[in-house]
């Protein structure tokens, strides 16, 4: 008889994976003052980190670099790109994602978290087992996070390939297929246009980034279509060949596209199978934890945060879920955000930033002569101008009340959700905020010019 290895140690939160959610929640418990164990079998960063926002940002800067040496003789350089080294590309993402994974593992190692390396599955409302190691508990975080989901019969292999493999890629393809309109089919779209490739999204539904204001869905695919990008829309896949030399893809209907890669960007599952969650009392819904909305599943104190939690999958929603948490435990009863004030933002070229209701909602949910809004262009803004780019500010109020959302499009906007995001969630009135000072000439004058009109005095507009 072998001599059992069984361990048992105790904390007061265990923390089931180290990513976005995982992290947040494990640092701001021990802030709190509570010990942690924080369980991943992987790297701690989790998806964000090393196959999500960071790499996929830095492809994105590359692409601005490749399309400003492209475009300098415009602004009157003299420049020339003679091509894409996918090489030191690489190295420039590599580099930023590992300077950026031992930032947070020495962050968390002198913050005094137990960090666990291994795989762990629930099998109690309060124990964790990592082989033979059994972590418990007082509370449990889970926090396993999300992979990228194919079609049923569609296979992710070879040239078919998700985010994952793309970003791995040491080639740059000359043509793609993107199967998905969203996020990360339009950022992907715009990194291999950038780069020269020939890129055809294929979108089910009739828009691109269909979750956005149509106006602003409109807008990117007149953007998209003067940079060459090429699109189908309201239209399905049916099926895929691959062969040494590239995909051949199906759509409903019968037409063929053909290139060398096809990415399949149709969304990310929860990763929730075969961890124990249900076996243990934990109610799962098409594979994402239910929870009320204080994020505590049906165990008492057992809670989820992040992707397995149903809504917007997003990495700054997993840290506010992380630090919901956390504080929740310690008793400190922290507001609730609904995940329509959550900040978003889609990082192609031209970028799309929005928060809050969009005017359609708004209208649905108030009736429509309660709602208002002003569609701010950038062309009456200097520093857009300046940057030669176009698009538009859209700010969404209730009549005689609180702005309720804001929906932007153009070069750089993701950098205005900030104000953005603060004017929702204070409930701000455009008369409050119209008299605050914006610097000049920044593109936050088009979101100050769009607060002026609002309040019933526009300086720069009619
Ligand atoms: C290509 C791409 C681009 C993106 N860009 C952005 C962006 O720009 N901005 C943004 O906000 N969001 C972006 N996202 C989404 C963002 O990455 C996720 O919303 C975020 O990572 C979710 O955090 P999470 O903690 O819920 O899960 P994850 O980050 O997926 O972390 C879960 C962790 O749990 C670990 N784990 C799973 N099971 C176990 C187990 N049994 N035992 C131990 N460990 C386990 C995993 O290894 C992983 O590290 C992007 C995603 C992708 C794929």
């Amino acid at each position: 008889m072998g001599v059992s290895t069984l361990s048992e140690q105790n904390f007061d939160l265990v923390v089931l994976g180290g990513g976005s959610g995982g992290y947040a929640a494990a640092l701001r418990a021990i802030q709190l003052g509570s010990t942690v164990a924080l369980i991943e079998k992987d790297r701690v960063g989790g998806t964000c980190l090393h196959r999500g926002c960071v790499p996929t940002k830095a492809l994105l800067h590359a692409a601005e670099v490749a399309d400003t040496a492209r475009e300098a003789a415009r602004f009157g350089v003299r420049a020339h790109l003679e091509g894409i080294d996918i090489a030191s590309v690489t190295a420039y993402r590599q580099g930023i994602v590992g300077s950026k994974h031992k930032g947070l593992q020495g962050l968390l190692k002198a913050r005094g978290i137990h960090v666990v390396e291994g795989e762990g599955r629930l099998v109690s409302p309060t124990t964790v087992l990592v082989g033979e190691d059994r972590y418990i508990g007082k509370n449990v975080v889970l926090a396993t996070g999300s992979y990228s989901r194919s079609l049923p019969g569609l296979e992710i292999g070879g040239r078919v390939i998700t985010s994952d493999q793309a970003l791995e890629l040491d080639v740059v393809p000359s043509s793609v297929i993107i199967l998905g309109g969203g996020v990360i089919g339009v950022e992907f779209a715009s990194v291999w246009t950038s780069f020269g490739a020939q890129v055809t999204l294929v979108e089910g539904l009739p828009h691109l980034v269909p979750n956005e204001e149509e106006s602003i869905s409109k807008q990117l695919e007149r953007a998209f279509r003067k940079r060459g990008i090429d699109f189908k829309l309201g239209v399905r896949f049916q099926g895929v060949t691959q062969s040494t030399e590239g995909v051949v893809v199906t759509l409903e209907g019968g037409e063929t596209l053909s290139a060398d890669y096809l990415l399949v960007a149709v969304g990310r599952g929860p990763s929730t199978a075969g961890l124990g969650y249900e076996e243990v009392g934990v109610t799962v819904d098409r594979g994402f934890v239910v929870t009320n909305e204080r994020l505590q599943t049906t165990v008492p104190g057992v809670y989820a945060v992040g992707d397995i939690v149903p809504g917007l999958q997003l990495a700054h929603r997993a840290f506010q879920h992380g630090i919901f948490v956390a504080e929740e435990i310690a008793g400190l009863k922290p507001v609730v955000i609904a995940d329509v004030n959550i900040p978003k933002v889609t990082y192609c070229e031209p970028e799309i930033a929005s928060v809050g209701y969009t005017e359609a909602k708004a209208a649905s949910l108030h009736g429509a002569d309660k709602v208002t809004s002003y569609d701010y262009n950038l062309a009456g803004n200097a520093k857009s101008h300046i940057l030669e780019t176009s698009g538009s500010v859209k700010v969404v109020r209730l009549v005689d009340g609180p702005i309720i959302g804001i929906h932007m499009i153009g070069g750089r906007v993701g950098e205005l959700v900030g104000e953005a995001q603060l004017a929702v969630n204070w409930e701000a009135y455009p008369e409050d905020v119209a008299p605050l000072i914006h610097a000049h000439p920044t593109q936050n004058e088009a979101l100050g010019e769009a607060f002026l009109k609002l309040a019933g005095k526009p300086l720069n507009a009619l």
